[in-house]
């Protein structure tokens, strides 16, 4: 998972730290990232010792990044395991994705279920949809948002103008069939009467954020 042009920092506090060499970078800079934790970014030239020190100096700050982003509890809920996970998976979401693509009109080649942290999904150009199983870790709204966008992915692999104008309508229809389903209602209510200012992947993404895949 880490790339060969960095190093790994184990702090007391904050376990592993990505410290990360950066030919581009002109400054020390620090990202709390919600998959790949604390990553410390470092000019070439700067030694690794200056970014464990900088690292030192912004500890207050880490802190409370760390808080906001892992908000949501990573762990697997009570008495579940990765297997038993995969296998609710397989069961809920192949039909799931069935009856989505059926509805919008989308026709994709085979869809998998895989585990892994560092994505929800996937879709490659032959039109094949991976899934993460850690979505039957987020509440189905949410899930739903994923395997629209895998779909949006078939008529537009890249994430331009033209995929978010699709995906937003889809979302925009898709919620308006289950309004009367609470947790759907939950996620229209900060868009409210602004909808221009809120669009419902960019309330749903940071809804997402708060989750991770283990
Ligand atoms: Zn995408």
């Amino acid at each position: 998972m880490f790339p060969v042009n960095g190093k790994v920092h184990t702090d007391p506090e904050l376990g592993d730290v990505l410290l990360r060499k950066s030919p581009r970078a002109r400054r020390l800079s620090i990202r709390v990232h919600p998959l790949k934790g604390v990553v410390v970014t470092v000019p070439y030239w700067v030694p690794y010792a200056r970014g464990i020190a900088f690292l030192e100096s912004q500890r207050e700050w880490v802190r409370t990044m760390r808080q906001k982003v892992s908000a949501r509890d990573a762990s697997l809920p009570e008495g579940e395991d990765i297997e038993s996970l995969r296998a609710r998976a397989k069961a809920v979401l192949p039909d799931r994705l069935r009856m989505l693509a059926d509805r919008y009109g989308f026709r994709y080649n085979r869809v998998a279920i895989k585990h892994n942290t560092s994505n929800w999904g996937s879709c490659s150009s032959k039109g094949n949809i991976n899934l993460n199983l850690n979505l039957m870790r987020v509440p189905v709204p949410l899930q739903d948002y994923i395997l629209l966008h895998e779909l949006t992915h078939l008529h537009h692999p890249d994430h331009g103008p033209g995929f978010h104008e699709e995906l937003e309508q889809l979302l925009a229809d898709h919620f308006s069939r289950h309004l009367e389903e609470d947790d759907f209602r939950a996620y229209l209510q900060p868009i409210g009467e602004s909808r221009a200012q809120h669009r419902i992947t960019s309330v749903l993404e940071r809804a997402l954020k708060t989750y991770r895949p283990v």
